[in-house]
């Protein structure tokens, strides 16, 4: 990827010509075109005007520059042309995924719509301050698609610097780097000893963590074990600050609420595997009622009276994720189902085949205060993200163009103000209205890079959990932001 300088001999030779020379014939073709409205897109975004009416792209095998040699790419500005050429059977263009190749594309589009020169500084941690040197590894693109992952994080720094070559360095290339807010990192033996832990916000905004045989309540500035006798199911809180508890003891299933430190049994199955030992998942609604499903795709609901009826359902898929949205519409997430409750005990339902949802794993979703379902998806390559509106009406969002691209998205939360905050492959994320919040925003270049799971509470307290990938330990960082 070399810059092929155009003198000033060539300058004056093709002005002169110019007047007797047809208008040259530009062309951008469909292999770089969704590179290049990335560009612009990028551009706009940062409020950098450009012109691009005088860009065109060829393709030329075995491109060489003159006294350099073989190049992947180069610019050539001329008056009324600027011309980006690409040696697409280079082995370094045919293996590039499509980061490296938009990073060679940017590199180019950086020379002839950008004008910057070759800068060949490097960050503290060696790593090129500029996608615009002039050769070496790539920045935030691979040549190396396994490597992709790890390496798409820094690209929005690269394109903060190459439409503003002012930009500071960012947080993953700085010695000891300073949280972007106050920062609690938790490295607990018991997080890395058993099962998964869930995350949970008790009415009152006090956060739990609940194992199978445990239960952990951060209380004073650390994790401190809950005393409980039974193995735990599932934890919900409701709307006036309960927290109901499922749990297990011999082949009894017990369901209560959490008082004062205690836990009081207010129901129990009456025979030995009875729903309520099966529950998986619980939730309250807007009225208060208590709705669990079991291991067996079994939905429950508390009614009136207090006990539990049983909602009409034909699949047995068990209900991976139970939200009760403020409006009282209740969601869940039920295999390749979203079940919609509206005032009425017969769900709407969504599923690929009749709205358009993209196919794969139903991964997560989170209300936000539009009353917009957000959802995302695990294809098999990929990650989706999708909204869907009130009136059902599905989107399913360009990734890429909305500062997440090559990200899988493990978990969506919706805080009380109704942002909407994603745990991602490249680190905590927050919806800024039309993009996702940059790499540095709520991260810093360790250790984390990778959480799994996001809670924010009230008081913009963002907790997250992932493994640490130096030392695969898992870990909870807290992040008071105050937003
Ligand atoms: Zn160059």
């Amino acid at each position: 990827m070399r810059y092929l300088l155009p003198t000033c001999l060539i300058l004056l030779f093709m002005s002169c010509e110019q007047e007797e020379t047809p208008e040259p014939v530009r062309t951008i073709p469909e292999l770089v075109q969704p590179h290049v409205d990335r560009f612009i897109l990028e551009a706009e975004r940062r409020g950098v005007s450009l012109d691009i009416s005088k860009l065109s792209f060829e393709f030329e095998l075995g491109l060489t520059i003159p006294n350099q040699g073989l190049a992947i790419a180069s610019c050539t500005r001329t008056e009324d042309l600027h011309l980006v050429k690409i040696d697409t059977s280079n082995v370094f263009w045919v293996h590039g995924g499509p980061m490296g190749q938009e990073e060679v594309v940017f590199h180019e589009l950086g020379h002839c719509l950008l004008q910057r020169p070759h800068k060949e500084d490097r960050l503290a941690t060696d790593d090129f301050r500029s996608i615009m040197r002039a050769q070496g590894a790539l920045s935030y693109g691979s040549f190396n698609t396994f490597l992709q992952s790890s390496m798409v994080h820094r690209r929005d720094y690269y394109l903060d610097e190459l439409f503003n070559e002012n930009t500071p360095a960012p947080c993953w290339a700085v010695q000891d780097p300073a949280p972007p807010f106050p920062q609690q990192i938790f490295d607990e033996d018991f997080l890395n000893a058993g099962p998964h832990y869930e995350m949970i916000l008790d009415g009152t905004g006090s956060f739990w963590l609940s194992g199978q045989n445990d239960m952990y309540r951060f209380q004073n500035g650390q994790f401190e074990e809950v005393p409980f006798e039974y193995e735990v199911n599932e934890l919900a809180s409701d709307h006036a600050g309960n927290l109901w508890i499922a749990a297990r003891w011999e082949n009894k299933g017990l369901l209560g609420l959490w008082n004062d430190g205690e836990f009081e049994a207010l129901y129990e199955d009456t025979e030995i595997g009875g729903p309520i030992f099966n529950i998986y998942r619980m939730t309250v609604d807007h009225q208060g009622m208590l709705w669990f499903s079991s291991v067996n795709g079994e939905i429950f609901r508390q009614t009136e009276a207090g006990d539990f009826e049983q909602i009409p359902d034909q699949s047995d898929v068990p209900v991976s994720k139970m939200l009760s949205s403020s409006d009282g519409t209740l969601y869940m997430l039920k295999g390749f189902e979203i079940l919609i409750f509206k005032e009425s005990l017969t769900p709407q339902t969504l599923s690929t085949s009749n709205s358009g949802l993209p196919i794969g794993y139903f991964r997560d979703f989170a209300v936000d205060n539009q009353g917009v379902l957000w959802l995302t998806v695990a294809g098999l390559k990929e990650t989706y993200l999708v909204r869907i509106y009130q009136d059902q009406t599905v989107e399913v969002l360009e990734l890429a163009d909305l500062n997440m691209p090559e990200t899988f998205i493990n978990a969506i939360w919706s805080d009380s103000e109704g942002n909407i905050w994603l745990a991602t492959s490249n680190g905590i994320k927050k919806w800024e209205e039309e993009y996702f919040s940059g790499y540095c925003t709520f991260n810093t270049g360790n250790p984390i890079l990778s959480p799994t799971d996001i809670v924010v509470d009230s008081q913009g307290i963002v907790w997250s959990m992932g493994k640490d990938a130096v030392d695969s330990r898992r870990k909870i960082i807290r992040t008071d932001t105050g937003i």
